[in-house]
């Protein structure tokens, strides 16, 4: 069994995000959504609350939803998968992910990096872009699921 596994912090999710998962279960077998713990990152959810917006728009059956805040190539390494799944937006992302490509594969041979790009109706889609576009009051609805819609207002309406 291919398994593969999508990291990210997901705060929150979008529909670029979604659109990468489903184009990677149909790619492998099963497809690990990992909710990295970034310190580095002020998150606007939690990673349980990030968890649950997840669980709200994936149900698909090859895709599970899991955390961890270790070093992701050792969270590859236990779950047997063959490759990390990244979308990959414009030059501005091609650096960092070239580099973390690099340093997994030296870390661990065993494992692929494997890009898909953007559609490009999401090119320019972020997490971070939403809850800008949500504290200025904006309409968000067309960046994320709909299920979700009204747990980012709720969190992120007002905050500028
Ligand atoms: P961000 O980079 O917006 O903070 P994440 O860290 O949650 O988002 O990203 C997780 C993965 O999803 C990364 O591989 C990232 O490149 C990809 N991704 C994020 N937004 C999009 C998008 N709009 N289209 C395609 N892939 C995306």
């Amino acid at each position: 069994m291919k398994i593969a596994v999508c990291p990210g912090s997901f705060d929150p999710v979008t529909l670029g995000h979604l659109d990468i998962i489903e184009r990677a279960s149909e790619l492998f077998d099963r497809v690990v959504v990992l909710v990295m713990t970034n310190s580095a990152k002020h998150c606007a959810f939690t990673v349980e609350e990030r968890i649950a917006l997840l669980k709200k728009c994936v149900c698909n059956p090859k895709v599970e939803i899991d955390t961890y805040s270790g070093l992701l190539i050792n969270y590859a390494k236990e779950k047997g998968a063959v490759a990390i799944v990244k979308g990959l937006r414009a030059v501005s992302d091609f650096d960092y992910e070239f580099q973390q490509a690099l340093i997994n594969k030296s870390l661990f041979p065993g494992i692929e990096t494997v890009f898909l790009t953007a559609r490009s109706e999401n090119m320019f889609l972020s997490s971070s872009m939403v809850k800008e576009v949500c504290s200025l009051d904006g309409d968000i609805s067309p960046f994320v699921p709909k299920e979700i819609v009204k747990d980012i207002y709720l969190r992120c309406k007002g905050d500028n």
